[in-house]
This record gives C-alpha cells, structure tokens and sequence, in this order.
C-alpha cells in the first residue's frame, strides 16, 4: 500500500484512486483473499478508499534445460509437455507485481 500511495501521489497530484491492479502468481506466497482483506482494510480513510482491486492470476511458467520448451502448468504438474522433463525451472508464476494504479 505504501508503494501504491507514493507512486499514485507522484503522478496524480492528490487525486483519488480508481482501480489497483496487481499480477499475482500461485507460487508467491501470496493468498489472494488474503490480499483483498488486507486493501480493503486498509484503504478506508485513504486515497485508495473506494478504488477497485483487480487480480490477475497467473499459472506457473517453466523452461525446460533438457529441450528448451517454454511452458506453463498447473500447480503440482511440472512435467515438461515435449519431453517430460521434471526438471523444470520456474521462469513465472512466484511474482507479485502491482501492474497499474489508475486514478
Ligand atoms: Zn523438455
């Protein structure tokens, strides 16, 4: 929230928020109810009071080292799609990123 409040403050001059929109991956630790709880917690009496919390939610993307295939998949199934790799290495999917902050 404080990123959001600084970065919203330098570029509208004080004007209220209208929508946050953050990217969370399902391998970032981040419970999405828990995020949403937490803005709308701590948004009333702010700038933010009132704005919109959009989440986009992403699936794991890796890069197989074996034949170099990019892929994503669903958490737990890590199997690469071309060779069946497990050896994966996660190349998305663990972010948390605000993405845009509209006022
Ligand atoms: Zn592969």
């Amino acid at each position: 929230m404080e990123t959001v409040l600084r970065d919203a403050a330098a570029a509208s001059r004080g004007a209220p928020l209208r929508a946050l929109t953050v990217r969370v991956g399902p391998l970032s630790g981040v419970v999405v109810d828990s995020l949403r709880f937490a803005f709308e917690s701590l948004a009333p009496g702010g700038p933010a009071e009132g704005a919109r919390l959009v989440v986009e939610e992403t699936k794991p993307a890796f890069r197989c080292p074996d034949c170099g295939t990019l892929y994503e998949t669903p958490v737990g199934d890590y199997h690469c799609p071309a060779c069946d790799s497990v050896r994966g290495e996660l190349v998305a999917g663990n972010e948390m990123e605000l993405l845009s902050i509209e006022v």
